[in-house]
């Protein structure tokens, strides 16, 4: 199938009462992986990368962003099921403008540097040029709290404004956005608690699909409940590079290097396959994650109501 508009899809789930979630990929694996939990679950989905980690100065190789978009851009087309693709939270605008050449129909800019007037400004103009490509963009008001590591510890973040968003969804006209309502960015080993009572007014308040970042942290019965009260994306990440990385940890317990058939461990896609093994473990969170968000089956159903 073609790109579909994310604002379509999100319409629809919200109207249906189920999310639609985004799980980050980094690579051609776990990309691939989302796309076979999508077409297993008959799930609409989204599609996308990190344009933060793809364009950061601290890579080793520099990433071409046209790679990334015929990449993702051929998954979706190819896909039994409706797609959107995103390059989500870049903080240099000259990459969200190239990944709309790339193929990318939806952009998200990450805001933290700027002041919330830099922001409505940089939107605006990110609007122009998305809906003059027939894309669509993302964006965030309020802060996110991020969760690190090494400390434990949480950046403070700053909740959404109902009043501040409804007049910056209005000055940019943006399709989508993100609010901060208590979730926290790359959050695991703890829950955090959302603010649904937030949720409820945003929902009344906003006119554009509501989005949830870090849906890693948060309590399967908050998510059920922040969908019900209007959430239709929600973003996941953290968990799937964690799948990720065990499945290559626990390959390498049972597996020397040395001794593995160079060709089974990384080629031919068997039982043996490094990488086919991680793919597999990403797409199993994923399905799990889909069943959650209530979107799994809905793919049919949305091409069915909305053809
Ligand atoms: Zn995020």
């Amino acid at each position: 199938m073609p790109l579909f508009p994310m604002s379509r899809l999100l319409r629809h789930a919200r109207a249906h009462k189920y999310a639609v979630g985004y799980f980050e990929a980094w690579n051609l694996e776990s990309i691939l992986a989302v796309k076979d939990a999508a077409e297993e679950a008959d799930s609409p989905v989204i599609l996308g990368f990190n344009g933060g980690f793809l364009g950061n100065g601290r890579r080793r190789v520099a990433e071409d962003i046209f790679h990334y978009g015929a990449l993702g851009t051929a998954i979706a087309e190819r896909a039994r099921v409706p797609a959107a693709l995103i390059l989500n939270e870049a903080a240099r605008v000259p990459l969200l403008l190239q990944a709309l050449e790339a193929g990318f129909n939806v952009i998200m800019h990450d805001h933290q540097e700027c002041s919330p007037e830099e922001s409505a400004v940089i939107n605006q103009d990110l609007v122009r040029a998305a809906h003059a490509a027939g894309a669509e963009v993302e964006a965030e008001i309020g802060e996110l709290p991020a969760h690190d590591l090494g400390t434990g510890r949480a950046t403070p973040g700053e909740k959404t404004d109902p009043e501040a968003a409804a007049a910056f969804v209005r000055r940019t006209g943006v399709d989508a956005l993100a609010v901060a309502v208590g979730n926290v960015h790359m959050l695991e080993g703890r829950k955090a608690p959302l603010d649904l009572d937030l949720i409820r007014t945003l929902s009344r308040r906003i006119e554009v699909p509501l989005v949830l970042h870090g849906g890693t942290g948060i309590e399967p019965a908050a998510l059920a409940e922040a969908i019900r009260l209007g959430i239709s994306k929600i973003n996941v990440g953290t968990v799937l590079r964690r799948a990720f990385l065990l499945a290559l940890e626990s390959y390498f317990r049972t597996h020397e290097a040395a001794r593995v058939d160079p060709s089974e461990g990384t080629s031919t896609g068997g039982e043996q396959d490094l990488l086919a093994g991680a793919r597999r473990a990403v797409t199993v969170e994923v399905l799990r994650l889909m069943s959650l968000f209530g979107s799994a089956g809905m793919a049919s159903r949305f091409s069915k109501e909305e053809s």
